[in-house]
């Protein structure tokens, strides 16, 4: 198998993955798979991205092995991706990692938990200043305090984010908060340096070294935890990219679910 250190290319892991299934023989895997564009195709509108009875079906065949170490890992809140998933006997990681629960593992990051206040504090100050604008709307689960801007009026757009931003600098409070800009949403999160790659890694410690880390991801986020596992077990990304610490890629949604059967043969 081709590896490499250093960000470019990365291999096509074959149609039906099964390049990789001589390397899996017998191994304990930790499976590591993020949610939208990976498991499920990507929807316009991101409430609209379900999880395919086959795919619950094998990711729950997956768990249900005493070999496997299955966590699904993604930028949604806990709830949110538990709800879509719903899989039994598997871990889950919410909001980019900052929250993991599931088979034995919880953790919640204690600058997450310490920042919590002043993200509702933000969250009320936000609802009385959109209150003039129709179609906007704030949502305020877990971490994140997501501005929804994709109904509001083109016109009105520049006016709403710059009321997003005045409330965000005046909570923030130094380096407490940060600002993530998503497709028309703006999200105000904890300013944490902790990625996919940190959450990666915090589990696979309690894992132990028996364990071969596989990690499947589509997006920028995905990418902190390829390089985290760079040297240390298969990194798959979603969509070819000339420019990915991910050692394979797979075409679309569909190579990950050729993956998840590959791995339970192998
Ligand atoms: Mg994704």
């Amino acid at each position: 198998m081709k590896t490499k250190t250093r960000i470019g290319p990365a291999y096509f892991l074959g149609s039906d993955a099964s390049d990789i299934a001589s390397v899996l023989g017998g191994r304990k895997i930790a499976l590591f798979l993020d949610f939208d564009g990976t498991l499920t195709p990507i929807q316009e509108d991101p409430t609209q991205c379900y999880l395919s009875e086959e795919a619950r079906e094998l990711l729950q065949s997956l768990a249900n092995s005493d070999r496997h170490h299955v966590t699904v890992l993604s930028g949604r809140t806990l709830d949110d991706v538990k709800s879509r998933v719903g899989v039994r006997n598997i871990c889950y990681g919410g909001n980019h990692g900052l929250v993991i629960s599931g088979k034995g593992l919880r953790f919640v990051h204690p600058e997450a938990l310490r920042a919590k206040p002043l993200i509702d504090e933000a969250g009320s100050r936000l609802e009385q200043e959109i209150a003039p604008f129709a179609g906007a709307w704030v949502e305020r689960k877990g971490f994140p305090l997501s501005l929804h801007y994709r109904l509001v009026n083109q016109n009105a757009v520049r006016q709403l984010k710059s009321a997003f931003y005045k409330v965000a600098a005046e909570i923030s409070r130094g380096s407490l908060l940060t600002v993530m800009k998503g497709k028309k949403v703006l999200e105000l999160m904890p300013g944490i340096p902790w990625n996919k790659g940190n959450a990666v890694l915090w589990i696979l410690e309690r894992l132990g070294d028996s364990y071969m880390p596989i990690f499947v991801g589509d997006d920028v986020t995905d990418e902190m935890a390829f390089k985290a596992l760079e040297n240390r077990g298969v990194t798959i990304r979603i969509g070819r990219s000339k420019k990915t610490f991910a050692h394979f890629y797979l075409q679309n949604y569909q190579g990950t679910l050729r993956l998840l059967k590959t791995i339970q043969t192998a």
